[in-house]
């Protein structure tokens, strides 16, 4: 994926992108986004996804922080028992967010593979696999995958630039 597209993704969901720069030895994130430009905004919504619980617990912190002090909607005071209860759900849901091992495309699918997961995350990393083959890897628009010698999910412009080719009923595309 293009340099600058990278950094927006790691600047955007540090967590998740922690070992983007990290150690070749300790996980395989040091290569980037092995994949096209395409999934961009497939990876970007994941990762919004991904740390909702968290955005939700952080919100809730910060208005909780602001109103410390003062009487909450049912007349009781936000105490600082409250606000560090609040602050100590942001960071266990900081923790819970997955972090990112390896990203690439695979038989020309999206892999999004993490160091720890549950049932939720899982589906929604499985979700944006799922919307990766039908979804060209190269722009964006919608695509299918294209048997050949490279199998990949392209539109078909980008199929017919990369010499895939396609019948008169639009399938069975072959490149050589
Ligand atoms: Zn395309």
């Amino acid at each position: 994926m293009r340099p600058d597209l990278d950094k927006k993704l790691v600047e955007k969901y540090p967590a998740i992108f922690r070992d983007r720069y990290g150690n070749p030895k300790n996980t395989a994130m040091c290569w980037g986004f092995e994949h096209g430009d395409g999934w961009y905004h497939i990876l970007d919504i994941l990762c919004a996804m991904l740390y909702k619980d968290y955005n939700n617990a952080k919100r809730e912190y910060e208005r909780l922080r602001r109103r410390e002090g003062t009487k909450d909607y049912t007349g009781t005071i936000v105490d600082s028992i409250r606000v560090e209860r609040a602050r100590l759900k942001m960071k266990e849901e900081y923790e819970k967010i997955p972090v990112a091992v390896q990203v690439k495309e695979k038989y020309g699918t999206l892999r999004f593979y993490v160091d720890r997961s549950d049932h939720a995350a899982d589906d929604l990393i499985h979700f944006a696999e799922l919307m990766s083959e039908v979804t060209c890897e190269e722009c964006g628009n919608p695509g299918r995958l294209r048997e050949g010698s490279w199998i990949r999910t392209l539109c078909d412009q980008h199929a017919l630039e990369q010499g895939y080719i396609i019948d008169e009923d639009n399938h069975d595309v072959t490149n050589t």
